[in-house]
């Protein structure tokens, strides 16, 4: 591992944080953000991990803004985005309310509350079911529920969902974290705490590479290769550079299976979602948080 970069691009995320968050306002449209947190990253000498989320009540992850997109931020939103330095990953999020509601308050600070628990007793040798414990009692002390379908994850060179879940319910687990880096997350919910595929979003990743017919979407495909490899991206970042005639193009490749089309994750009963993430770089002598 690449511990330099591994730091530097957790203090781009930070700065980037810190520079976006009093822009968020009720009313701003959620491509302005988007693009503005995107190219904010690149201007500081990152790349976007994958494409900036902003998702807003019931949507718990994964939803993106097209390229025409007039959404505008409201309710509780989610804001998680990733810096990439030679596919070395910092990802993290925080949550707002954009309602003056007491309840999307209460929410945000149960899940940064289970994150800062979390963050307390992580070390080498903790147990992931323990980590979980303590992020499932902690939310649920505030009267929520933790999101038990989504969990934090380790992270490789290039590989942001690298095999290893970090679990933020008390999953009994033995294994301890060792080294490596790692996403802790946490979701608290006011419904049931199970979120399901909802509606095609707009953010793809390469899947299998294999041929295509039509010439539109070999160019595609090269360009996806070429910029992202096997990291999600946006379908505006491909609108960006080939037209709007991309889109049938993404439809394309997706049915050809060779692009995964994610859904946006959506709390089942249709109830509010905060979450709270930062990255971890656990070694044997310390734990640094790398996006604080
Ligand atoms: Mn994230
Ligand atoms: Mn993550």
């Amino acid at each position: 591992m690449d511990t330099e970069k591994i730091v530097v691009a957790g203090q781009i995320a930070s700065e980037v944080k810190s520079w976006i968050r009093p822009q968020i306002k009720k009313g701003v449209s959620l491509l302005e953000i988007a693009e503005a947190i995107e190219n904010k990253i690149c201007e500081l000498g990152g790349n976007p991990a994958f494409p900036v989320n902003l998702s807003i009540n019931e949507y718990a992850a994964h939803y993106t803004p097209s390229q025409d997109d007039e959404t505008l931020a409201h309710g509780l939103l989610k804001v998680d985005f990733g810096v990439e330095i030679e596919g070395w990953i910092a990802d993290n999020s925080f949550s707002v309310d954009l309602e003056n509601s007491r309840t999307n308050k209460d929410l945000i600070k149960a899940s940064q509350d289970a994150l800062s628990e979390a963050e307390k007793i992580l070390s080498a040798e903790t147990a992931f079911g323990e980590l979980g414990k303590v992020i499932e009692y902690t939310i649920k002390r505030h009267g929520f529920n933790p999101v038990a379908n989504l969990s934090g994850h380790s992270m490789e060179q290039y590989d942001l969902h690298a095999g290893i879940t970090v679990p933020n319910v008390d999953n009994k687990s033995e294994n301890v974290f060792y080294e490596g880096l790692y996403a802790i997350e946490p979701f608290a919910t006011d419904g049931t705490g199970i979120v399901h595929d909802g509606k095609k979003g707009n953010i793809f990743v390469l899947k299998k590479e294999k041929n295509t017919r039509l010439q539109l979407g070999r160019e595609i495909l090269e360009f996806i290769k070429d910029n992202y490899g096997f990291m999600p991206f946006a379908s505006r970042w491909i609108v960006k550079e080939f037209g709007s005639r991309a889109i049938l193009a993404l439809n394309q490749l997706e049915n050809e299976g060779i692009l995964h089309h994610y859904a946006v994750l959506t709390e089942e009963k249709g109830k509010l979602v905060s979450q709270a993430e930062n990255t971890f770089l656990v070694t044997r002598e310390e734990v640094i948080n790398t996006t604080k």
